[in-house]
């Protein structure tokens, strides 16, 4: 079989152009830049104030997602090569990878093959140092918290209903339940406490969905950190705890400027869970994308009934974006695992199987189409296992029933493997008439919105509420939060709440324990199972084969 180059060799043999040579592209000169080094940069997006955001906005979005995995940040990636390479001026924006995740098993996320965006090195360690901004905000307002509960808790705080969390950026499960504040009366009051991974702390949510330091400090102060001994919100402006966070937020909320292989502009900026958050990357990145670039290319984590529902219904809604286009990534491999095939049988040509996963594709894709109004086009994302009969059936299929249709290679080949995604890409944006629409209103009850994603997005029959999901939601609408949208948290390996119900299942019925709020970030989260908010470290983990050289290069990054 034919040996492939791993993702970091192909990154580490490409020769990287200045990052000025790459901001000139978007007409960008060194007064709009703060240079991290020679391949990195902050946008200062104060100079770009007057700029308005025309460029079209196309989404990159999956069915939902195997341990084959899919490939939406490479198509990403690819797809704004290719547009650069028949002549439009595309800016690809990103979501930051989280540090943690890079030592456990996933891996980098800049995409892969020749469809990556560099230094790779960098964006999946420290970057630019957002997110440790973040820590640091996020930790200083839960020393506040304490701190005002040890000098006399004039705010009477119930220490039993605390919510705010200390967060690091790490796989640390050893953290997630623990009891601190021990000892003499001087080292504060004892309690049940615990940490959640960075990414998964409401500031990042909040500094992905802000506009500008404004909106910035308006949504911290409102974020509720505990609940009094009678039951009412006490939130970070009660602590008057946001200027000093947005102090320590001032540079991570300007969005960070990298390349593609092949030297195109790439914007890289937040990262916020997909599952308690809304998983998209900042609506900064995307606003300065959209002054800088004619197209845009995105992705939304997961498959599209939570990444794109959230991108469509939480992020444009609060943002004002339009989308042009919506592109669905699937693969041959992931498809046959839909159909019933396990994964050691993936390699095995199989044309049952993979037409018997095709109603996971096409539920997506008609969603997009009937309930958002958007055009969308399914992306091949061409692995090299994949045979030609089996690529030719997902055509004709897609064909039959009007879905449009592309193979996409940039996997092996980049921007130039991608050409016919981008033409598509680009008759779709300049043809369709847009007639974009929400799944649901934000004026329903809390209930009735939740509904509607069930029974639209998901295809269930209904949803069933949990006395303490019942109890929180009257709460809640008392509390004037009833009108923001919903932020589901269900797992991402099925249109339902059971992980084991692959393709397109009907007549399941969702069961939704707890709701809460984010209400610096401005949804509501509706948790349809257990979510992990501080993940551990496998077996063998990924850091045990990362190295660095005496020349400083890493290996073992993939
Ligand atoms: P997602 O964004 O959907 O999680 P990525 O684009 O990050 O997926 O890809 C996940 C992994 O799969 C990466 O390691 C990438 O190199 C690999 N991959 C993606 N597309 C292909 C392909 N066409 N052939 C082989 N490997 C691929
Ligand atoms: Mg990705």
């Amino acid at each position: 079989m034919t040996e492939y180059l791993t993702d970091i060799e192909i990154a580490q043999t490409n020769k990287m152009v200045m990052i000025e040579e790459v901001a000139k592209k978007l007409n960008l000169t060194r007064q709009n830049l703060e240079l991290f080094g020679n391949y990195k940069a902050k946008i200062d997006v104060a100079t770009l104030a007057d700029k308005e955001a025309t460029g079209k906005v196309i989404l990159v979005t999956a069915i939902t997602p195997t341990p084959a995995g899919e490939g939406k940040t490479t198509t990403v990636v690819g797809l704004g090569d290719a547009l650069n390479k028949i002549g439009k001026k595309a800016v690809i924006a990103l979501r930051e990878p989280s540090l943690g995740p890079v030592f456990g098993i996933k891996g980098g996320a800049a995409g892969g093959g020749y469809a990556q965006v560099v230094p790779m090195e960098d964006i999946n360690l420290h970057f630019t140092g957002d997110f440790h901004a973040i820590g640091a905000a996020n930790n200083l307002l839960a020393a506040l918290l304490d701190n005002h509960i040890h000098q006399g808790n004039m705010l009477d705080i119930d220490v039993n209903r605390i919510t705010w969390k200390r967060c690091v950026d790490m796989n640390d499960r050893q953290l997630r339940s623990i009891v601190n504040g021990l000892g003499a009366r001087v080292n504060g009051i004892p309690r049940e406490d615990g940490f959640e991974i960075t990414v998964a702390s409401e500031i990042m949510a909040v500094l992905c969905l802000a506009t500008d330091l404004k909106d910035l400090k308006n949504r911290l102060r409102q974020m509720i950190v505990a609940y009094t001994r009678d039951n009412e919100p006490v939130t970070a402006g009660d602590l008057k705890a946001e200027g000093a966070m947005t102090a320590l937020l001032k540079e991570a909320i300007k969005p960070n400027l990298v390349q593609t292989l092949e030297k195109n502009p790439a914007i890289i900026h937040g990262g916020p869970f997909a599952n308690i958050a809304h998983g998209c990357n900042s609506v900064i990145a995307t606003k300065t994308a959209m002054k800088l670039g004619e197209y845009v290319v995105t992705e939304a984590g997961f498959g599209a009934d939570l990444g794109a529902e959230k991108f469509l219904d939480i992020k444009c809604r609060q943002a004002n974006i339009t989308p042009s286009a919506v592109v669905v990534v699937a693969t041959v491999r992931a498809l046959k695992m839909h159909g019933g095939l396990a994964k050691n049988q993936l390699s095995e040509v199989d044309l049952t199987a993979l037409e018997a996963g095709l109603p996971n594709l096409l539920k997506h894709v008609s969603n997009i189409t009937d309930v958002y109004h958007l055009p969308a086009v399914v992306a091949i994302n061409k692995f090299p296992t994949d045979s030609e009969e089996e690529i030719a059936l997902i055509t004709a299929k897609c064909q039959e029933l009007n879905v449009k249709v592309v193979l996409s290679d940039v996997w092996g080949q980049g921007g130039s493997g991608g050409v016919a995604l981008a033409e598509e890409v680009v008759a779709m944006c300049d043809s369709s008439e847009n007639n974009f629409s929400y799944a649901y209103d934000n004026e329903q009850p809390i209930a009735d919105k939740i509904t509607e994603v069930v029974q639209k997005i998901y295809g269930g029959s209904g949803v069933s509420f949990a006395k303490s999901a019942k109890t929180a939601m009257a709460k809640l609408e008392h509390l004037g939060y009833g009108k923001l949208p919903v932020c589901m948290a269900k797992t991402q390996y099925s249109f339902s709440d059971d992980p084991s119900l692959l393709g397109a299942p009907t007549d399941f019925t969702i069961e939704v324990s707890q709701i809460k709020v984010s209400a610096g970030a401005g949804f509501i989260v509706v948790y349809t199972g257990d979510v992990m908010t501080m993940p551990g470290l496998p077996k063998i983990p990924a850091a045990n084969s990362i190295d660095v050289n005496e020349s400083g290069q890493i290996t073992g990054l993939f």
